[in-house]
C-alpha cells in the first residue's frame, strides 16, 4: 500500500481521498480550509502541516485545486511541492487548469527531475463519491502508466490522452460541451413546462431520446426529478457557477489561440457571468435555469 500526499480536499478532493483510504492507502492531506481538512480526517485522511507535510515520504502526490494560479503556487512556490518533494515522488495534477499553466508545471517538474502528469477528471461530486470518475492523463508514457495504478481506486475510466497537457485539452473540450448541454437542458425544461408538460414526463422522454445528455441525467435544473441535482437543494453547489465560468473560459482562451469560433460557448459564458454579477457565483451552475425562467 502506498503513501499518498494530497493537496486540495474540497468538493472533489474530499471524496476522492476517502476512496484511496478505503483502498488501504495512507493519505497525507492538506488544505487551507480547516473545514475541508476536518471532513477528510473524518474519512480516514491524516492531516499534515502544509505542503511540506503532504509530500514528506510520499510515493505519489495529487493536487486537486481550483485554478491554474493555485496549481502554480502549490507546485512552484518557495514552499511548494517541487521545493519539498523527493524527485522519486510521482506528481499528478487532477485540477482543471489552463493549458499554459499545465505546460509550465510539466516544464518546471521535468527541469527538476520529476515525473509529472496532468490528469483532470470528469464525473462530478457524485462520480468522486462513487469512485466512477473518468481520468484523462497527459504526459510521458511511463509516468502515465505509473499514475494509472494510484488512480484506479477513484476511477471507472482511465484514458491516456498523449503527451504533456493533452489531459487538460480533453477536459476543457469536454466541459465546453457539458455547459452548452446544461444551458440547452435549462431552455428545454422551461419551455416544456410552459407548453403544459409534466416535468417528470418530459424528463422521461428526453432521457431516452435525442435530447439526452449527462447534464440532463445528473444536473437536471428542475427540482424533484433527478436525485443528484443541486436544484433539489436550493442550488447549494455541486459545481459552482464560478468554476463553470472558469472552465468555459479555458475553452474560449484555448479557442482564441487556435482560431476556433466558439459562438455558443461564448454565449453560455455570458450567462454564467450574469449569474456571477448577480452575486450567485458561489451557487450551483445549474442556476442558469433562472435566467431562462425569468426568476433572476
Ligand atoms: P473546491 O473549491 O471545492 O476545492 C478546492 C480546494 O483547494 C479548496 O478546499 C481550497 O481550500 C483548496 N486550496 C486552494 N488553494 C490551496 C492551497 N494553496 N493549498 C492547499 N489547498 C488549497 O473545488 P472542487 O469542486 O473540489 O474542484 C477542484 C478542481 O476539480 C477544479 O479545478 C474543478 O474545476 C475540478 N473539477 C470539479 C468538479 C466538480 O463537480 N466540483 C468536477 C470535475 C473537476
Amino acid at each position: 500500500m502506498a503513501t499518498i500526499g494530497w493537496i486540495g480536499l474540497g468538493n472533489m478532493g474530499g471524496p476522492m481521498t476517502a476512496n484511496l483510504v478505503r483502498a488501504g492507502h495512507t493519505v497525507q492531506g492538506f488544505d487551507l480550509s480547516a473545514d475541508a481538512v476536518a471532513a477528510a480526517v473524518a474519512e480516514g485522511v491524516t492531516a499534515v502541516e502544509g505542503i511540506a507535510g503532504a509530500v514528506q515520504g510520499a510515493d505519489v502526490v495529487f493536487t486537486m485545486l481550483p485554478k491554474g494560479d493555485h496549481a502554480r503556487a502549490v507546485y512552484l512556490g518557495e514552499d511548494g511541492v517541487l521545493a519539498h518533494a523527493d524527485t522519486s515522488t510521482l506528481l499528478i495534477d487532477s485540477s482543471t487548469i489552463d493549458i499554459e499553466s499545465a505546460a509550465a508545471l510539466h516544464e518546471a517538474a521535468a527541469e527538476r527531475g520529476f515525473r509529472f502528469v496532468d490528469a483532470p477528471v470528469s464525473g462530478g461530486i457524485s462520480g468522486a463519491k462513487a469512485a466512477t470518475l473518468t481520468f484523462m492523463i497527459g504526459g510521458e508514457d511511463g509516468a502515465v502508466k505509473e499514475a494509472t495504478g494510484f488512480i484506479d481506486p477513484m476511477a471507472r475510466n482511465i484514458i491516456p490522452t498523449g503527451g504533456a497537457t493533452t489531459g487538460q485539452a480533453a477536459k476543457i473540450c469536454n466541459n465546453l460541451m457539458l455547459f452548452i448541454n446544461l444551458a440547452s437542458t435549462a431552455e428545454g425544461a422551461v419551455l416544456a413546462d410552459r407548453l403544459g408538460l409534466d416535468k417528470q414526463v418530459f424528463w422521461d422522454i428526453a432521457s431516452v431520446s435525442s435530447g439526452d445528455s449527462w447534464a440532463l441525467r445528473t444536473w437536471y435544473p428542475v427540482p424533484g426529478v433527478v436525485d443528484t441535482a443541486a436544484s433539489n437543494n436550493d442550488f447549494a453547489p455541486t459545481f459552482t457557477t464560478e468554476l463553470a465560468n472558469k472552465d468555459i473560459g479555458l475553452a474560449i482562451a484555448a479557442a482564441r489561440g487556435t482560431d476556433t469560433p466558439l459562438e455558443i460557448g461564448e454565449h453560455v459564458q455570458q450567462l454564467f457571468q450574469r449569474l456571477i454579477d448577480q452575486g450567485e457565483g458561489g451557487r450551483d451552475c445549474s442556476m442558469i435555469i433562472k435566467l431562462v425562467d425569468g426568476s433572476l
